[in-house]
């Protein structure tokens, strides 16, 4: 019966991880996936997360019963202050429908369900490129998926004329998914500016704007990196956000993230919010528990709270300094070649300059670990293994 199944060829990041596993090399670096590394070369737990476990234990003398689906209702309230503000307008009129979801894949997932359901025509409109499980994730849900303009590769920016130009093209009612910081897996993010001039493009479009954020406070800060999201609120706009902890909270396996609905009033966040439990009951019923409890202890204690802050901060910090030595260094190697997009790109990947035969070099040659499309996992990079890629990337670039 199953004979006829053939063999999916994987997932190319995976399948790296794999080849990177086997290597045996002891100068081997890994660049490819997308997890925070500390200085150390080690995910780290984060001490608020750890704060937060020994509380958990201190509690845990209760059975631990299914969630609804909605998820805990403390969780999505700390989201909804984390992401909006807590005195904001839209959190304070209750007009945002938000769910707890299995990171944001879940929270794609749900959006794209939910979606689809009430605008069967609505085609995505993605970056060029985008994170590839958009795509996956959206055809899965039935979309027909196109692309805007966006990457600039001789620049390492955003060709924002061309994206603004095509976004005004699209048809009314139509899904654009958008990267509010972080860009993956360019780097590369609309400046404010730019983001005050597509607003009222999407607006005046009737368009169905998606935010997808992954990185929140892994670019400029917590608060900087939800610009568009501040923007979009005041120009009374609905959209969707779907946001995931797994990067921020170094809670990969806990699959912890949400979907929000911004909504134009109360009653209509009422009957969104039920719908996406629907949603939710198809999928999976209902999501996990231990994330969200870990996360909702965090970010309700203000001490706790100010760790986080101060940990996630330190991460970005930790990035940009990676960026600033790597762009220093490979100045120094390769003088004739620009390298400031590195500095310009935000957050966890830049696009670099590297074809697919270099891309293969520097693994086979250097056993070091790059996406083919060029894409670099700069929080993957530190003090010890700066040397032998900086190295690696010299090599490969000069000739
Ligand atoms: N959106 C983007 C842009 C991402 O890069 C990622 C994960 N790398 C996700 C969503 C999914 O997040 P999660 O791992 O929490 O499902």
């Amino acid at each position: 019966m199953f004979q006829s199944v053939e063999l999916s060829p994987g997932d190319p990041i995976l399948s790296l991880v794999e080849d990177f596993k086997r290597d045996d090399r002891a100068q081997k670096v890994n660049l490819s996936i997308g997890l925070y590394y500390d200085e150390a070369g080690h995910v780290p737990q984060l001490a608020c997360i750890r704060r937060a476990y020994e509380r958990l234990a201190s509690q845990q003398d209760r059975p631990d019963l299914y969630l609804p689906m909605e998820g805990l209702a403390s969780y999505r309230l700390a989201v909804q202050h984390l992401l909006f503000g807590r005195g904001s307008e839209p959190v304070q009129a209750g007009r945002i429908a938000t769910v707890q979801t299995l990171g944001g894949s879940g929270a794609l997932k749900v959006g794209a369900d939910f979606l689809h359901r009430y605008f069967p025509q609505a085609e995505l409109w993605v970056s060029n490129p985008t994170w590839e499980n958009h795509i996956s994730i959206f055809e899965g849900a039935g979309f027909k998926t196109r692309t805007y303009p966006y990457f600039d590769p001789a620049t390492g920016g955003v060709d924002f004329e061309a994206m603004l130009a095509c976004i005004r093209q699209i048809p009314a009612g139509h899904v654009v998914l958008l990267h509010p910081c972080c860009h993956n897996p360019t780097g590369a993010d609309l400046t404010d500016e730019q983001w005050d001039m597509l607003v009222p493009v999407l607006k005046e479009r009737k368009l169905i704007p998606f935010l997808d954020l992954a990185y929140q406070g892994l670019g400029r800060s917590l608060e900087e990196d939800v610009y568009a999201v501040r923007v979009m609120v005041a120009a009374g706009l609905e959209f969707l956000l779907s946001n995931s902890f797994s990067k921020v909270f170094s809670l990969y396996g806990d699959r912890i993230g949400a979907l929000s609905v911004v909504c134009p009033d109360e009653g209509t966040a009422e009957r969104v919010l039920s719908q996406l439990k629907v949603t939710v009951r198809r999928n999976y019923s209902s999501p996990p528990v231990r994330g969200a409890q870990l996360v909702d202890i965090v970010l309700g204690d203000q001490a706790l709270s100010g760790l986080w802050q101060d940990e996630v901060a330190a991460m970005g910090a930790r990035i940009r300094e990676m960026r600033k030595k790597l762009h220093e260094q490979l100045v120094a190697r390769l003088p004739g070649q620009d390298f400031r997009y590195l500095l310009e790109q935000r957050g966890m990947f830049s696009m670099m300059k590297l074809s697919p035969a270099q891309v293969d070099r520097l693994r086979e040659e250097h056993g070091v670990y790059v996406l083919r499309s060029g894409r670099v996992c700069m929080a993957g990079l530190n003090e010890r293994n700066l040397p032998p890629v900086v190295e690696a990337l010299a090599a490969v670039l000069a000739s």
